[in-house]
């Protein structure tokens, strides 16, 4: 078996929320009547004129800052011209060779490129039942035609599905805290391609790749890659060649195969791309790039830097938090609460990042955000101060943490209810560890004689006669001091 490494990189296409549309005065479409947003310019009717979207370029350029690319002082809008019954005009009006933003990186990936274009109509395929079905007919909906587009391509540099994946939710992040989109998969505001190949592992050289078109949700474009990468490695393995094909991804569990061709390289298009006659280049000036400078907060990843140098949680942390926004925002919720005592920065974080989201990822309908759950951040950030000040054992933390998933509630306030107040190393915890020591003779002489492993059983007697409410450092030192080691 040789080992390959997969080369990934995506094409995203994302709907600015913009009010009109790109090149005409149509507010956007959220769901109204089918072809009731429409006008000349987006249904292709002869002679009307486009104008470009003065937003549209504005949230273009927000884009380009965001990752850093170069962006152009004069860019042009091409036709790229194909037939098809959701394109009026016979052609998408697009960027082609001097688009609005080029280069840049987002976190390890770099861009190639960020540019504008109108997005397509919409086909419904209906049944003659009325039902939705392939197909006795097909009928168009105009609403959607002309909606602005950003499409971003990154360099192949992505490693591997997860990768992928996580890299994509920093990118949704990203452009959510912009503003600039609903950024939103199952409605189709936020849409991507993912070109694959692999290459045995070692080699620098890319090898032929294949698109995976218009996956709809982070889970199924990460199961559709690792399909099209094993689909490839088989192939490579029995000694084939991978083909340069658009492919279509299945996610249904019973597909077979689940990845199917639209089309190879062959079919590809050739799409007598030309410059747009009809509109003028975009120009942009000082003003322009001042106003989108302006309209930036603080992105996830400046966001990332502040939590690690500022705040000292540790890297991986502060990536975590700040790659996904709900859970950076209910952080420093947590954080600005009034608690006494206060929770360690670091703590709070794997508090919040372990415990609570491993207690929502089951949950009725958080969908994993702590912002929806039941537990406050400030109920969090007291509960962590009492951990971290080890008035509750870790263990009776947790007990009070499940409670707060449960019904939500007062950690003090549980912890009081429950009796779950930490013994401390008064009396009481030393003659619990007396009696754990009587009881188990043998473990305490191995522990005596050096093997400080053995000390398993006698913490257990302990955490059972206080129903976990000691706290481990400290009985530890209590065996040891009563062991005299
Ligand atoms: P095309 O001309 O087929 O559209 P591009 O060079 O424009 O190809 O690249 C499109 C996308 O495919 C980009 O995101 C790029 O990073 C990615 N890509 C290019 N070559 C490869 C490869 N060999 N393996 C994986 N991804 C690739
Ligand atoms: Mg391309
Ligand atoms: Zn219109």
């Amino acid at each position: 078996m040789t080992a390959y490494e997969p080369v990934i990189g995506l094409e995203i296409h994302i709907q600015l929320a913009t009010r009109t549309k790109m090149f005409c005065g149509c507010e956007l479409s959220f769901g109204e009547s089918p072809n009731t947003r429409t006008c000349p310019v987006c249904l292709g009717l002869p002679g009307a004129l486009p104008v470009a979207n003065a937003r549209a370029i504005h949230f273009g350029l927000m884009i380009g800052m965001a990752v850093g690319s170069e962006l152009a002082p004069r860019s042009i809008f091409h036709r790229k011209n194909y037939f098809y019954p959701d394109l009026p005009k016979g052609y998408q009006i697009s960027q082609y060779d001097e688009p609005l933003c080029l280069g840049g990186r987002l976190a390890d990936v770099r861009i190639h490129r960020v540019h504008l274009e109108e997005d397509a109509a919409k086909l419904v395929h209906v049944g003659a039942s009325g039902r939705i079905h392939a197909s006795d007919a097909s009928i168009v909906d105009f609403n959607r035609g002309g909606t602005p587009l950003a499409e971003i391509v990154t360099e192949p540099d992505l490693r591997s599905a997860e990768q992928a994946g996580e890299w994509l939710r920093l990118l949704r992040t990203t452009m959510r805290q912009l503003g600039v989109s609903d950024v939103n998969m199952e409605e189709g505001s936020l849409r991507c391609d993912a070109n694959i190949s692999v290459r045995p592992a070692g080699t620098t050289e890319l090898g032929t790749k294949t698109e995976l078109k218009n996956m709809n949700s982070f889970r199924f474009i990460e199961r559709g890659i690792r399909a099209e990468i094993a689909r490839q490695e088989a192939i490579l393995e029995s000694g084939g060649r991978v083909a340069q094909e658009t492919l279509h991804y299945d996610p249904r569990p019973n597909a077979h195969p689940p990845i199917t061709s639209l089309r190879s390289k062959e079919e590809a298009h050739d799409y007598r791309y030309f410059p747009e006659p009809d509109l003028v280049p975009v120009a942009v000036g000082q003003e322009m790039l001042d106003a989108a400078r302006a309209a930036m907060g603080e992105l996830p990843a400046a966001r990332a830097e502040r939590f690690e140098h500022t705040i000292g949680l540790s890297p991986d942390s502060a990536r975590q938090l700040a790659f996904r926004a709900e859970l950076g925002d209910y952080f420093e919720q947590a954080l600005a609460a009034q608690v006494d005592p206060p929770p360690p920065p670091q703590a709070l974080a794997n508090w919040i990042a372990v415990d609570l989201l491993a207690r929502l990822r089951d949950g009725e309908g958080t969908g994993g955000d702590p912002n929806l759950s039941r537990v406050t951040p400030a109920a969090m950030a007291a509960l962590c101060g009492l951990a971290a000040a080890k008035r509750v054992s870790v263990g009776a933390a947790r007990q009070v943490l499940d409670r707060l998933v449960a019904a939500g509630g007062d950690p003090v306030a549980i912890v009081q209810e429950e009796g779950l107040a930490a013994l401390d190393g008064g009396d009481d915890l030393a003659a619990v560890v007396a009696a754990a020591l009587a009881a188990n003779a043998d473990a305490a002489e191995r522990v005596k004689t050096g093997n400080a492993k053995a000390i398993g059983p006698i913490v257990g007697y302990v955490m059972r006669e206080t129903k976990g409410r000691a706290d481990g450092g400290e009985v530890t030192r209590l065996v040891n001091e009563q062991l005299g080691i």
